[in-house]
């Protein structure tokens, strides 16, 4: 328990209809009692319970008009007594309330500090911690549902228990290399290699809930291309009327190129070098192919988009080939005119289901197209509301290293290697996955996290 008392206005600045001032620690209550002022004072016997009353300042003026209360620990956020006091959200309210709390003895609260006392207090886990940023931050719905179902402690749960596992396989492992016995060895890796096979699926699982996650914070960067005039324009429209969904311009602050992010099927797109696409003048025949091939680049897809009433052309081809290692989708647009381009052939070569017909004139075909999206960024035959969740470059980053330890157990344990290398690779596993949660982290590594807050927070 920490023996010193927080206060910071907990709200953001600048005016709002309340603010709230939180204060933190074994003083809480007394801090508050000295300037708070009402037919009840906060205490024991009315914990949890809004007081309504004012606040005065050393000379017994009314500052304002508030609701109090007081929230005992240890239910409480950090864990410690707290006591909240909301009042009016104007800037001089707020920082008189937050004066009146330092002179009584509480110190400014630090970025974060709220949180990480909860965090030492055991009120909440690292990663349920880092979540309560995620949900700060979140821009749209779905941002949100999966911040909070990390906040809700779904990426901890799960690391809890396969770390568990690790540990039993770990414990088991270590009992045999002290007893070596020949007959039950066979037996021993078998059951070390269908652990570790669930145990990896589950982090890839994990992994990739992390990936969408990000993609729906941050938006999937996606480069629109094809010859002039095959509809490129055309079908970004289309697709934008059914969601009426453009949510800013954003000018590029690398190479100076324009991003536009766009909802489509649900899915945040951030496009690139689409300057001008929804105009009538088009801009992209303007931009030329070397733009165009800078966006590319960075692109985490690409939106191949061609005439299916002309046979590919030399240009197709050449942009087709360029793309050859690149994750896609082929549109074969203008289906509503006799087909002369050879899907079927396109299909073999670029795969069945990265290729859609569709007609833009006709709005067919582009559900199928936010279909596709949808599965590309959540996996196919996933519900999209569970399958992402919130992880930051951190976590994700963690989850990865395990992954990549738990592979190489796996390896070991199919050649049958010693046990003692087995271990080595799972004692890493179980070192990474400790860390995201915070079971076994460095106390730098902590700082640097709640650093990342806000003061208030
Ligand atoms: P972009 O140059 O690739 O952006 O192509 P545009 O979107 O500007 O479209 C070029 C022309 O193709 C326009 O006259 C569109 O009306 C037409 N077009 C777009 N989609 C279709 C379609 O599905 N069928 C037909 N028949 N014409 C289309
Ligand atoms: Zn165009």
């Amino acid at each position: 328990m920490m023996d010193d008392t927080i206060s910071a206005i907990a709200t953001a600045l600048g005016v709002g209809s309340i603010g709230v001032i939180r204060v933190s620690g074994p003083d809480s209550l007394a801090i508050v009692r000295r300037f708070f002022a009402g037919r009840e004072q906060p205490g024991r016997e009315n914990a949890r319970k809004l007081l309504y009353g004012h606040i005065l300042d050393g000379k017994g003026q009314v500052v304002d008009e508030v609701l109090a209360v007081y929230m005992p620990g240890p239910h409480s956020y950090t864990g410690e007594d707290v006591c909240e006091i909301q009042c009016h959200g104007g800037r001089e309210a707020l920082q008189e309330i937050l004066r009146l709390t330092f002179q009584a003895g509480a110190r400014p609260a630090e970025p974060g500090e709220f949180t990480k006392r909860a965090f030492l207090n055991g009120r909440l886990d690292l990663a349920e911690a880092e979540s309560v940023m995620d949900i700060i931050n979140a821009r749209s719905r779905q941002a949100l549902a999966a911040a909070n179902r990390g906040h809700e402690g779904g990426l901890s749960r799960q690391v809890k228990a396969l770390r568990k596992t690790l540990r039993d396989l770990v414990v088991q492992l270590e009992a045999c290399i002290d007893y070596p016995e020949d007959d039950i060895e066979e037996v021993t890796y078998d059951r070390t290699v269908s652990t570790l096979e669930e145990g990896k699926k589950a982090v890839e699982t994990l992994v990739r809930r992390g990936t969408a996650g990000r993609i729906l914070r941050e938006g999937l960067r996606t480069a629109i291309v094809g010859r002039p005039n095959v509809g490129k324009s055309s079908l970004l429209n289309s697709l934008l009327q059914a969601d009426r969904a453009i949510v800013s311009n954003i000018p590029g602050t690398t190479r100076d190129i324009i991003e536009e992010q766009m909802t489509i099927g649900g899915i945040p797109l951030v496009l690139t070098d689409t300057a001008g696409l929804r105009d009538t003048s088009d801009l992209v025949e303007k931009i030329g192919v070397e733009r165009s091939r800078a966006a590319l680049e960075d692109a985490q897809l690409a939106l191949v988009v061609l005439d299916g009433s002309q046979p590919l052309d030399p240009e197709d081809r050449q942009l087709l080939e360029s793309l050859r290692d690149r994750k896609k989708l082929i549109l074969v647009n203008k289906a509503d005119l006799p087909l002369a381009l050879d899907v079927e052939g396109l299909r073999k070569t670029y795969g069945e289901k990265d290729v859609l017909v569709l007609s833009v004139k006709e709005g067919k075909g582009l559900e199928q197209v936010e279909q596709w999206l949808r599965d590309f960024v959540y996996g196919e035959g996933s519900d999209s509301e569970s399958s992402s969740m919130t992880q930051n470059a951190r976590q994700q980053n963690l989850l990865e290293k395990a992954l990549q330890s738990l592979e190489d157990a796996l390896a070991g344990a199919r050649q049958h290697l010693p046990y003692d290398c087995l271990t080595i690779d799972l004692t890493q596993a179980l070192h990474d996955l400790g860390e995201i949660t915070g079971e076994d982290v460095p106390d730098e590594i902590i700082d640097e996290i709640f650093a990342q807050f806000c003061v208030g927070k």
